[in-house]
């Protein structure tokens, strides 16, 4: 079985005294012997701080975005030996944010995920379609060609290796939430092709995560679709509590 996983993306909140306290409150109500992989995304310079904090416990550490090249002259740029070395074990790649105001494409996915893969980090690939795009019934079409191009650098053995976040773009920080079924529609889909290209053993392995305004009241019933995995969490996991519920309503009893 797919051992779920719950990421909170903290996006640019929190100054490093603040996010050190939204850790502690976190700790301190984490469910002991969970069988939850949970991993905490805050910016850059709360990295360090945060190891620190998480050392005595599960909780993983991962950021939010890493350029692909090794190192250089790339002014304001964070290579993924940096993340690595900073302590992070995941690495969100192609959100939607990122491709929205930063112009990133398909292809600057997929040298992000090769460079997060070869430097040790396992890569939350993100991927979903636009509001126009979902009216105009081409999700599958969008959803095909971010996977296609976002992993072409890949082989299929390293496929399983990294997870994949579908979030529909309109249903991010809008307190709009794709149904389960609406869910568990592309989920299903993402993993057909994904058996298609990379064969059954790394459709069965692979870790699908849905995103799009996640919160405690929603959270159960869209982790019990057969083929999600668990949730990347933008705004509530900025509220400790309802963090920690949502991270309790992906526990598999
Ligand atoms: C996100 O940013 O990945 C996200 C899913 O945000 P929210 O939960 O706020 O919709």
């Amino acid at each position: 079985m797919r051992a779920k996983l719950i990421a909170g993306n903290w996006k640019m909140h929190k100054s490093v005294d603040q996010g050190l306290e939204l850790i502690a409150q976190i700790l301190e109500q984490y469910p002991a012997g969970t069988n939850i992989e949970t991993v905490v995304c805050p910016p850059f310079p709360l990295l360090v701080p945060i190891r620190d904090a998480l050392k005595r416990s599960s909780v993983k550490l991962g950021a939010q975005d890493v350029y692909y090249r090794k190192e250089g002259a790339f002014t304001g740029q964070v290579s993924a030996a940096m993340l690595r070395s900073a302590g992070c074990q995941y690495v969100i790649v192609g959100h939607s944010e990122r491709r929205q105001y930063f112009n990133e494409d398909d292809n600057t996915v997929a040298l992000k995920l090769r460079a997060a893969l070869d430097a040790g980090l396992t890569p939350i690939m993100c991927i979903g379609e636009r509001l126009e795009e979902r009216k105009a019934k081409v999700v599958f079409d969008v959803v095909d060609r971010q996977l296609r191009i976002g992993m072409s650098a890949l082989s299929a053995a390293e496929v399983s290796s990294i997870v994949i976040a579908y979030e529909p773009v309109w249903a991010i920080g809008t307190g709009e939430t794709a149904t389960p079924a609406q869910a568990q529609e592309v989920h299903q889909f993402i993993r057909s092709e994904i058996n298609r290209r990379y064969g059954l053993e790394n459709a069965g392995k692979i870790r699908i995560l849905y995103g799009g305004s996640v919160k405690p009241g929603n959270a159960a019933a869209l982790f019990a679709m057969p083929d999600i995995d668990g949730g990347l969490i933008g705004g509530a996991c900025l509220n400790a509590i309802e963090f920690i519920q949502i991270v309790q309503a992906a526990e598999q009893k």
